[in-house]
């Protein structure tokens, strides 16, 4: 082990005994007390050297014995602490492309924060190497998502859609205005590739692959239909739920930006129960459903997708579709985050499952909420997931510690 205190956290003393780690609320923790000597000795745990010379260091600044493997365990303890050589395999493969680890740098101390264990930042990195991800939609924010994800270090992203590149699907970080007539699907893989110079190699021609989503370690669904954004369709998710593939909503409707459900299939709430959830709330939302898809009452046209709020939707379904990846549920499992132009203010309307829905998510017990609840929450401005989600989703804060009141 080759200690290192996480450089993504700004140090700083408090008083003469109280350091403080970071400086935002979400990461801020103290420690203390701790006096002068081991207060310098913070600046020899940069990943250069191993637990022995850093013992013969403590040695020579007069440190009692035992000392540096009392702090160093404090330290990993507190979620501080990492390791320069720590992993694993997949870990040590990926140090070795310079490169490619260069340009994930600002990512890896990202994961640093989000991660406790020494050399688990690295190791969760190296693990996107290996995981497939295929997106349904190559429309902006599709097409926005699978570079995304690509650029961050997920080994394969496929992507699907059908029909040929207009220039309303051209988009900053998504699809390039040469692309342009091109077939969707594959200018979209394309770009998502150019986001990754050096990607690992395919593991599976695609013919192999099943168009169903099977063998995918997430599926993101993000339509360039606006109702299909509206109301996801509960047959289209059939084969993921049945297959158990974790998939997760995203698009933008109207001036409305939506990022969820995200479903663990069997475990928390899918298309179905939000269609079942919606008709007991509002009776005839089956029949405007079937109106908006009929295309009735409106002639064809290019559906609204503001630029930037594509952008914005596409940063955030990517950004839990990582949570995800990283080992962690989002908090749009159970919900779904939404944002309007133009005023732009995020909430979060919970999902609940369904006991009519074949998902069987309601017997995991997430769906046993009290029915009256159910009617008001289409009109709550701030609904969050479950707690017990949330609780998953948060980062554990280890003993000894305190959170910084920042
Ligand atoms: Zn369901």
């Amino acid at each position: 082990m080759a200690p290192l205190l996480k450089p993504a956290l700004r140090r700083g003393w408090r008083d003469l005994n109280t350091v403080q780690f970071g400086m935002t609320p979400a990461h801020a923790l103290t420690l203390g007390p701790m006096d002068t000597a081991t207060g310098s000795f913070l600046d020899l745990l940069n990943g250069t050297r191993g637990l022995e010379l850093l013992r013969e260091e403590a040695r020579r600044m007069d440190l009692p014995d035992g000392h540096v493997d009392g702090l160093v365990r404090r330290l990993a303890g507190a979620g501080l602490l990492d390791d320069a050589k720590g992993g694993g395999p997949a870990a040590d493969a990926l140090r070795r492309k310079k490169e490619v680890l260069d340009r994930l740098r600002p990512d890896l101390a990202s994961l640093s924060l989000t991660t406790s264990e020494p050399g688990e930042a690295m190791g969760r990195l190296a693990a996107r190497r290996s995981l497939r991800v295929q997106v349904r939609g190559a429309g902006r924010v599709g097409s926005m998502v699978a570079s995304l994800l690509s650029g961050a270090g997920v080994g394969e992203v496929d992507v699907r859609d059908v029909g040929r590149v207009e220039p309303g699907d051209v988009a900053p970080g998504g699809l390039p205005a040469e692309a342009v007539g091109e077939r969707r699907d594959e200018a979209a893989r394309r770009a998502a590739r150019r986001c990754a110079p050096d990607r690992p190699p395919r593991r599976s021609s695609r013919s192999a692959r099943d168009p169903d989503g099977i063998g995918y370690s997430l599926v993101i669904i993000a339509p360039r239909d606006d109702v299909a954004v509206h109301a996801p369709s509960p047959s289209a998710a059939e084969p993921l739920i049945s297959s158990g593939t974790p998939h997760l909503y995203a698009g933008v409707v109207e001036a409305t930006g939506v990022v969820g459900p995200f479903v663990l299939p069997g475990e928390t709430a899918c298309a179905g129960c939000l269609h079942e959830g919606r008709t007991d709330r509002d009776p005839v939302w089956p029949r405007l459903v079937a109106q908006w898809r009929s295309g009735l009452g409106r002639a064809r046209q290019v559906p609204p997708c503001d630029l930037t709020l594509a952008t914005t939707i596409a940063g955030l379904a990517a950004a839990h579709a990582l949570a995800f990846l990283d080992g962690r549920v989002p908090s749009s499992a159970g919900a779904r985050w939404e944002v309007s132009l133009p005023g732009l203010s995020w909430h979060a309307r919970p999902v609940w499952a369904h006991p009519a829905c074949p998902c069987g998510a309601t017997e995991k017990g997430e769906g046993e909420h009290p029915s009256e609840d159910a009617g008001s929450h289409e009109t709550m401005a701030e609904q969050g997931p479950s707690k017990k989600l949330r609780r998953k989703a948060d980062a554990e804060r280890p003993a000894g510690t305190r959170r910084a009141h920042v």
